[in-house]
């Protein structure tokens, strides 16, 4: 009988969802591989020895959504792990919003997970496990790129559906699980991919410091794979970021006050 577990990646063709792909391919895991670039996919897939599926789709179109979860039950007969990891940044300050950037902000980045989630937690629930991981960002939670506005907007309402569908599932499938994860800033190509590319000054370092730490993508795939291994409600992939975020939730005006 096969038991290798099955996992769902959206954004599976470049960054952190290849990279995480990579490392599940290591440990077994079959794995359906989503994005738009057929050939970007293809390349990933080649890379892992296991069973791997491309499946070629917009994660803003439901019915791309609901195709993925199709294909992927169709090949491998079970998922077991659906992760929502598709997202695109932005350059351009609140007040110079228009509602197209805000619109497509949160169609790559709330409605692409939201349909993901609609998609597998039914399936989840009927066979009573499995879990469910939302890639969030740690700029939901602080204010320090304030050029990508409405994707920190984008990923905060995230946080909030994934935290509400959490609590809506806990008393009654605790095998279910629900996981939100908020990297910091990663070396992909989503600086480049992101809608007005990334300015030259990028990240406001709290406390007036010697700047971010960056990952590499393989080290977020790490925290995601140890996640995957021990289901937790929330995780930030980067040392010291929880103490920011108790800082800047405990005095806001202190917080900012203290920001160069
Ligand atoms: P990349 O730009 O390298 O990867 C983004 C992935 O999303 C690509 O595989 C892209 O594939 C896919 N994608 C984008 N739009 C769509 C769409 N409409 N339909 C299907 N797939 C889509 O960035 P990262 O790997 O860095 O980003 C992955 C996640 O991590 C995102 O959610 C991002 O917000 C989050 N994150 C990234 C950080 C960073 O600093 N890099 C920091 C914090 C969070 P394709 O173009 O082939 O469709």
């Amino acid at each position: 009988m096969q038991t290798h577990p099955v996992a769902v990646i959206t954004g599976a063709s470049s960054g952190i969802g290849a990279a995480l792909a990579r490392r599940l391919g290591r440990k077994e895991f079959r794995l359906v591989l989503a994005a738009r670039r057929a050939d970007a996919l293809e390349a990933v897939g080649a890379d892992i020895h296991g069973d791997t599926l491309p499946v070629v789709a917009d994660v803003t179109r439901r019915a791309d959504v609901a195709r993925l979860r199709d294909e992927a039950l169709g090949a491998f007969g079970t998922v077991d792990v659906w992760v929502n990891n598709a997202g695109r940044g932005i350059n351009a300050s609140v007040l110079d919003l228009t509602d197209e950037q805000l619109d497509e902000m949160m169609a790559v980045n709330v409605k692409s997970a939201l349909y993901g989630m609609q998609a597998i937690v039914p399936y989840f629930k009927e066979r009573g496990h499995g879990h469910l991981i939302n890639v969030s960002s740690f700029l939901s939670r602080v204010p320090l790129a304030t050029y990508r506005s409405a994707y920190n907007a984008a990923k905060a309402a995230l946080n909030a559906l994934t935290a509400n569908l959490r609590m809506d599932l806990r008393r009654q499938y605790p095998e279910v699980h629900v996981s939100l994860v908020m990297p910091g800033m990663v070396t992909t190509e989503f600086a480049k991919n992101a809608l007005g590319g990334t300015p030259a000054v990028t990240w406001t370092s709290p406390g007036g410091g010697s700047g971010p730490q960056i990952q590499t993508a393989d080290d977020v795939a790490a925290a995601i794979e140890s996640l995957i291994k021990s289901p937790r409600e929330e995780i930030y992939t980067q040392r010291g970021q929880p103490d920011t975020v108790i800082r800047y939730f405990q005095d806001v005006g202190a917080f900012e006050r203290g920001l160069p």
